[in-house]
């Protein structure tokens, strides 16, 4: 008996607009593909709201007992400046820019990418295929896509033709858009494009000579459209026809519309049942974007070092504080914010390690099986976190008061307690009791600084070769002090 076939998952579909019953295409298998970062820049806090929201997916799906194939791909070309589909590839810019090959751009990135997962404790996807990996197939998805006649090739570079497309089928459907208004408020470009229509998306794109990322096919050397490596890479590894498709919500429209228009042109069926948006996390009011400037790094948080923080926080606070929102919500992100997640963030991880103090009885004044409950009512309805997250501050509640003697549970009901406590809190939120560490940072600062305060003392008692020795030994282990004038400072190594 797995979980999955007790409880009723249901996930808010943005196709349909509506929560629908989760049924896997294969009874107790999940597909699932979640577009990845293009990796021509560090990923900001806001890039990472979005692949936590789906480690959260996929964690549950795994808690629930399903067995989850999840791919998130790397976008390491195609994606043109503005999501367009004229103007200098992102990664290809950045390597001119910084004067090296494109591909130690994309190194530089994806291994910097992978560190911030892991920092952030998100599982790592089943297959993480790159676009540049998967040229054969987009050329393969391409030729199909051709052959059907949804595409036409044009000096060198290949165009899907929208306009045909939604004679048959309904391009507009994810995003709720027209294709008679787009049409009608788009200017004319009077023939001056190489594309029949404006809406028309590229397929493939001619490589000019001085472009350096690029690929022969059967239409000259080129390179991909960003739409196509999605459309190839998810049905490659998960079939034509899957259970989940993952992202930004910015990425609802083009991408993923295209992204279908490809699929159901090349293989005349959908790819998707459940498309699913996360939303977007702001800073002052203004979505976090690299391109504007307005965002905050994973790093900046873990070490204090940009303006808008009075402090640090640790990985699993900024998780929590992510987690706290729904994922289908706004989130803005402030240092008040952040703190308020830090106090809720210690107050749960103190009511765990209370758990293995706690005295059990003969009887049960707790109903721990209905709250455990709750806490899955809470996942099922479309991963609600923050409504999990608010029924285990009632199991500390519990915790708190069975600790004082006011409630008393059996052995039975505080091994429930503590299971769920712990699979929800380290398995399904991804959270780390980082106490610990922080703790063991802070004892190492008290015993610098009480090391500091007994040379300064020999200092005024002119002992200086005991200060000299206290300074020389903390070097040794690499601890180095500093003295200013506003007292003496000191650096780990
Ligand atoms: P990119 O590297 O620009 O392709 O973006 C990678 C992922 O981050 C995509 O799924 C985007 O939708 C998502 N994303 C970008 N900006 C934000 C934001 N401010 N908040 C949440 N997700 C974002
Ligand atoms: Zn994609």
């Amino acid at each position: 008996m797995h979980l999955y076939q007790e409880q009723t998952l249901k996930i808010y579909n943005s196709l349909s607009g509506e929560k629908e019953l989760f049924k896997p295409i294969h009874a107790g298998n999940v597909g699932m593909y979640v577009c990845g970062p293009t990796v021509y820049s560090n990923v900001h806090l806001g890039n990472c709201r979005t692949f936590i929201s789906f480690d959260l997916v996929f964690r549950y799906l795994k808690h629930l007992g399903y067995k989850v194939r999840y791919v998130r791909n790397i976008t390491d070309v195609g994606h043109i400046e503005d999501d367009a589909d004229e103007g200098e590839d992102k990664i290809a810019k950045k390597a001119r820019l910084e004067k090296v090959e494109p591909m130690e751009i994309v190194q530089q990135y994806s291994v910097d990418f992978h560190q911030i997962m892991e920092l952030f404790n998100t599982l790592p996807p089943s297959i993480e295929p790159t676009a540049t990996g998967h040229i054969i197939e987009q050329i393969e998805t391409i030729k199909g896509i051709l052959d059907n006649g949804y595409a036409y090739v044009s000096e060198g570079s290949v165009y899907f033709d929208v306009v045909k497309f939604n004679e048959k089928h309904n391009y507009g459907k994810l995003s709720g858009r027209n294709i008679e208004d787009m049409i009608a408020n788009t200017r004319d470009l009077s023939g001056q494009s190489e594309k029949r229509n404006p809406q028309d998306f590229a397929l493939w794109k001619k490589a000019e000579p001085q472009h350096i990322m690029r690929w022969p096919s059967p239409w000259g050397d080129g390179f991909p459209g960003w739409h196509l490596e999605c459309t190839s890479m998810s049905t490659k590894y998960l079939g034509n026809h899957f259970d989940i498709h993952g992202g930004g919500m910015d990425l609802k429209f083009p991408h993923h519309e295209c992204e279908i228009a490809q699929n159901e042109a090349c293989t005349g069926q959908t790819p998707v049942n459940y498309w699913m948006h996360a939303n977007m996390l702001t800073l002052n009011g203004k979505k976090m974007s690299k391109s504007t400037g307005n965002n905050i790094l994973p790093r900046e948080i873990f070490s204090g070092n940009n303006s808008v923080l009075s402090k640090s926080f640790t990985p699993s606070v900024a998780r929590f504080f992510i987690l706290q929102a729904h994922y289908r919500s706004i989130l803005d992100f402030s240092n008040d914010a952040i703190l308020a997640a830090e106090k809720g963030f210690n107050r749960l991880m103190e009511a765990i390690d209370n758990l293995s103090g706690i005295k059990t009885s003969g009887t049960s004044s707790v109903d721990i099986s209905g709250w455990r409950q709750q806490c899955y009512d809470a996942m099922n309805d479309d991963f609600n976190s923050p409504i999990l997250i608010a029924q285990l501050f009632e199991g500390v509640r519990y915790i708190n008061l069975l600790k004082d003697g006011k409630e008393t549970i059996t052995a039975a009901d505080l091994d429930l307690l503590t299971k769920t406590m712990n699979g929800f809190v380290f398995d399904v939120l991804g959270l780390k009791n980082e106490g610990e560490t922080n703790t063991t940072n802070d004892r190492l600062e008290g015993v610098v600084n009480m090391l500091i305060g007994m040379r300064n003392e020999a200092r005024a008692n002119k002992d200086f070769a005991l200060s000299d020795q206290i300074r020389d030994r903390l070097k040794d282990i690499g601890i180095e002090l500093k003295d200013t004038k506003e007292g003496t400072t000191f650096s780990i190594a």
